[in-house]
C-alpha cells in the first residue's frame, strides 16, 4: 500500500507536467480559445515581465483543481493511493509556482536550473511558440515545440532584476555567454 501511493504521488507529479504544458500552450497561448481567464493573466506576465497573477487566484485555483480531482481519484483508485495522486499533482503545482517565480527574480542555481531558465526565457523573448514547458522540456519534446535557447535577447525595459550589473547596466559576465540586452 504504501509503494502504491508513492507511485500514485510520482503519477500525480508527473500528471502536473503535462497539466503545465496544456495549460500554458493552449489556454495560454492559442487564439482559438482566447479570451479566457488564465490567458488575461499570462499575457500580462508576457507584457510586463515581472507580473504574477496574483496569489489569492492562484490558491482559488488549486483549491477548486484539488477538489474536482479528490473524487475522482479516490473512486479509481481508493483512498491512500487517490489522496497521493491528488498531492503529487498539487506538490509539483507548488514546486512549478517557485520555481517559475524564482526564474524570474533570482539568479539560477545550478546547471540544470540555468539551463531550465534558459527554455523559459527563450520562450519569453525569442519565441512565444517554443518551450512552453517550466519544469520540464519533456512535452516540449513530445509535441515538437522544443527550442534550445540559444542566444537570448532581453528588451532592456522587460530584463530580470539579476541579468544586468546594477553599476554600469551591462549583462553580469556570467551570463553573457546567453543573454543581451537590446532596446
Ligand atoms: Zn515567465
Ligand atoms: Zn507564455
Amino acid at each position: 500500500m504504501i509503494l502504491e501511493t508513492v507511485l500514485a504521488f510520482l503519477l500525480g507529479a508527473f500528471g502536473w507536467t503535462f497539466m503545465e504544458y496544456v495549460i500554458h500552450r493552449w489556454l495560454g497561448h492559442d487564439p482559438r480559445l482566447r479570451p479566457n481567464p488564465f490567458a488575461a493573466e499570462h499575457v500580462r506576465h508576457h507584457g510586463e515581465g515581472n507580473y504574477f497573477a496574483p496569489n489569492w487566484k492562484k490558491v482559488g485555483a488549486a483549491i477548486g483543481t484539488t477538489a474536482a480531482l479528490l473524487w475522482p481519484a479516490v473512486a479509481v483508485a481508493g483512498w491512500p493511493a487517490g489522496l497521493g495522486a491528488v498531492i503529487g499533482f498539487v506538490s509539483m503545482y507548488l514546486g512549478y509556482e517557485i520555481l517559475h517565480r524564482r526564474e524570474h527574480t533570482h539568479p539560477g542555481v545550478g546547471r540544470y536550473m540555468r539551463w531550465l531558465r534558459g527554455h523559459h526565457f527563450h520562450h519569453h523573448f525569442t519565441n512565444p511558440r517554443a518551450n512552453h514547458g517550466v519544469t520540464t522540456p519533456l512535452w516540449d519534446w513530445v509535441f515538437g515545440t522544443y527550442a534550445p535557447a540559444g542566444m537570448i535577447r532581453v528588451p532592456a525595459k522587460l530584463q530580470m532584476d539579476w541579468l544586468a550589473d546594477v553599476e554600469t547596466g551591462l549583462v553580469q559576465a556570467a551570463y553573457a555567454g546567453q543573454y543581451e540586452l537590446v532596446d
